[in-house]
């Protein structure tokens, strides 16, 4: 049993069919990455694990999880009830800022770093999910779970440390494998942003680009490789971007 359909729920539900598991998804939104994806993206991805044999119960919720011997049995919202060996819920993280808040330092939506990911005491950095950075890409505050942003700005944040002065000015990108599909993205995948589908092969092959007010925020890159620099390029540019003139722009 798998609860919640979004990076990490879907990846562990693919990850458990593959190795024979019989698998439940119970999915509160319409389908699998519905907050992330393009609606139509999103109803073929579920259709998709359905094809695996992967149950999916979208637009429910779980009431409660109750240990019965050596399985567990879930109710969800509708009243369903599943018997299940383990369960695993990919309902998103919250940073432990517990220590950095009792030390007095200045934390909002994880702990507050400068461009130089010093936190407000001089000799505290922090790095990595917990870390509440700017963007100046994104000219916005972010906080990101992913590895390439944890492993770069870790790096920086060490080199910092020991003296150096270097300004964090990556757009970090990730990745994620879902069955045969797989994807690496940079930016802000929000799917209530304007979203521009440029498919090479419907859902197999293509780049979703998400804008506001005519920027890129963000680009997902389906089963297209070596475009992640290009990506941010993107999205360093001014444009003003639209269906137009963003369709066919990668890969590049
Ligand atoms: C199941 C799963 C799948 C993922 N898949 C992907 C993926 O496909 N692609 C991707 O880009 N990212 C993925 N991620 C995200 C990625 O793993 C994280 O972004 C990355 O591990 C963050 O590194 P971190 O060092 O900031 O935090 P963590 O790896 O969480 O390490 C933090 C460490 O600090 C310790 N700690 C916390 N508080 C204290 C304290 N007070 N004192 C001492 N120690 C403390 C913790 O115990 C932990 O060891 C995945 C995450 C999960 C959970």
């Amino acid at each position: 049993m798998v609860i919640g359909g979004g990076f990490i729920g879907s990846e562990i539900a693919a990850a458990l069919a593959i190795n024979g598991k019989s698998v439940t998804m119970i999915v509160p939104e319409d389908g699998i990455g519905a907050r992330v994806y393009p609606p139509r993206l999103s109803h073929f991805l579920t259709e998709y694990y359905r094809s695996k044999s992967v149950t999916i119960m979208n637009k429910d919720g779980v009431e409660n999880v109750r240990k019965d011997g050596r399985t567990y049995l879930v109710r969800t919202k509708s009243g369903t009830e599943i018997r299940a060996d383990g369960v695993v819920a990919g309902i998103g993280i919250e940073p432990n800022i517990s220590l950095a808040k009792s030390a007095g330092i200045q934390v909002d939506n994880g702990i507050v770093v400068d461009e130089y990911l010093q936190t407000s005491h001089p000799d505290v950095f922090a790095a990595g999910d917990v870390a509440s950075f700017y963007s100046a890409a994104l000219n916005k505050r972010i906080r990101v779970e992913h590895e390439d942003n944890a492993n770069t700005m870790g790096e920086m944040a060490g080199k910092n440390m020991a003296g150096q002065r270097i300004a964090y000015r990556h757009l970090p990108f990730f990745y994620s494998d879902l069955f045969d599909l797989g994807y690496e993205a940079v930016g802000e995948l929000d799917a209530r942003y304007e979203i521009v589908e440029d498919w090479k092969e419907e859902f197999r092959e293509g780049v979703v680009y998400y804008l506001e007010a005519g920027r890129v925020r963000g680009v997902l890159l389906w089963n297209t490789w070596g475009q992640v620099d290009n990506a941010r390029a993107l999205i360093a540019e001014q444009g003003p971007w639209n269906k137009g003139n963003i369709t066919g722009r990668l890969p590049a």
